[in-house]
């Protein structure tokens, strides 16, 4: 053991990951809306919840709260709120952001991935990475969404759903 003085351990970071996860039901009657676009699925089936039902844009949002452990939407956008009823979830994204930035911190880079048998969403991805960029205030290129099927199983294979996963980097402004 050398008796020099040890250095001194880093303590704070100036950076921070968060993870985020939904899924919502798909239903006849509701409309199909991911990124704030509203799609067509061949089955005629929606996304079902209080909200506009974005799975997208909602594990976006958790994963920006969890990068700071400000707990998840539900917290701040409850569903027997009837505030949020129909809520365009790009609205709810742009108050996350706010809450993020009031606390010190801006977005690096945020990444998803919608898990979902149908429609094909690649024709949409463009649109959905510009309209979540747009309400984060970043750049599109700062923003990745990309889409996988579920190969025909579990619940997404089986058309019961969407979900989607996310993470966000956070640097200290
Ligand atoms: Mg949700």
């Amino acid at each position: 053991m050398s008796n020099s003085t040890p250095q001194t351990p880093v303590t704070t970071t100036s950076l921070r990951i968060g993870n985020g996860y939904d899924i919502h039901r798909l239903v006849p009657g509701r409309p199909l809306i991911l990124g704030g676009q509203q799609l067509e699925h061949p089955a005629g089936l929606g996304l079902d919840g209080h909200s506009d039902a974005d799975v997208l844009v909602h594990a976006i949002m958790d994963a920006l709260l969890g990068a700071l452990f400000l707990g998840d939407i539900g917290k701040y956008f409850p569903p027997d709120d009837p505030q949020w009823k129909g809520a365009d979830s790009l609205v709810l994204l742009e108050q996350v952001v706010a809450l993020v930035k009031a606390r010190g911190w801006g977005v690096v880079n945020v990444d998803a991935v919608l898990i979902a048998e149908r429609p094909k969403l690649k024709p949409h991805i463009e649109a959905m990475r510009s309209a979540i960029a747009l309400r984060i205030g970043v750049a599109p290129d700062q923003v990745g969404v990309k889409a996988t099927t579920n190969e025909k199983l579990g619940p997404e294979g089986r058309e019961e759903g969407i979900s989607c996963q996310a993470v966000a980097l956070l640097q200290a402004l």
